[in-house]
């Protein structure tokens, strides 16, 4: 048996994989849907949270737009009733890992234990059994995409981000996601902040309503995520 370090210093020549969200190198990944047509995908990282998911979720609800959220397992624990309100609103829940843990450099263990944890915390608290995942910061190494197989997850990265966890304020937010909207695209946003439960992300949700209007004149429509999943009941 290899050990994690050989495995983790090997991986020296293959950076790349390890901190591109879309790499296949540990793994399919879906970071794109089709390039034909007009459908938008939106995601959201790093919630659930008590001020930004709520207004957000509002949001999606008013104009009758799908989204997907990420969620950390120890944001879900403090703040269950929120993500339970996410799963009522019909949108698809990920994990997100159970602590925000950047797991490139992680052995087999603590990346089984962070997946693992985070998602029976979904299906404890939420009642929710995820069949996605997205690696916090899309960093991965061959230990992730064995964890994400044994529980059936199919591993999601993004088309594009604009850093809003940069809080370079609303009208930014919602211009760059506009410079960047491109058919098939999954857009990465933010309802909660990795790292701090409590994290601001209210620039976010204020920017959402300008960015489903801007997406919509330009003749897009959001579609669920669950469209570009393959079809498993159940994992392997
Ligand atoms: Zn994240």
């Amino acid at each position: 048996m290899i050990g994690a370090a050989a495995v983790l210093g090997a991986l020296g020549a293959s950076a790349v994989g390890a901190y591109y969200p879309n790499s296949w190198l540990f793994g399919p990944v879906i970071g794109q849907g089709p390039r034909t047509g007009r459908d938008l995908f939106l995601t959201f990282d790093d919630g659930p949270n008590p001020a930004a998911t709520d207004r957000i979720l509002e949001t999606l609800a008013r104009e009758s737009v799908p989204a997907a959220f990420f969620m950390v397992g120890e944001h879900v624990r403090r703040f269950a009733e929120v993500g339970a309100r996410v799963r009522d609103g019909g949108h698809e829940i990920g994990n997100h890992t159970d602590r925000h843990v950047k797991l490139h450099r992680r052995g087999p263990a603590r990346v089984r234990t962070e997946l693992t944890t985070a998602h029976q915390t979904l299906v404890d608290r939420l009642g929710v059994t995820p069949r996605t995942f997205r690696a916090p910061h899309g960093y991965r190494n061959p230990f992730v995409g064995a964890a994400a197989r044994r529980l059936g997850y199919q591993t999601l990265g993004w088309s594009f981000g604009v850093w809003d966890t940069a809080l370079p304020g609303p009208e930014v937010i919602r211009s760059r996601t506009r410079r960047h909207l491109h058919p098939g695209a999954i857009i990465l946003l933010h309802d909660g902040d990795g790292y701090d439960p409590q994290g601001d992300r209210l620039q976010t949700a204020e920017a959402l309503p300008g960015i489903i209007r801007d997406a919509r004149d330009l003749g897009y429509t959001f579609r669920p995520l669950s469209l570009l999943l393959r079809d498993t009941a159940s994992p392997a």
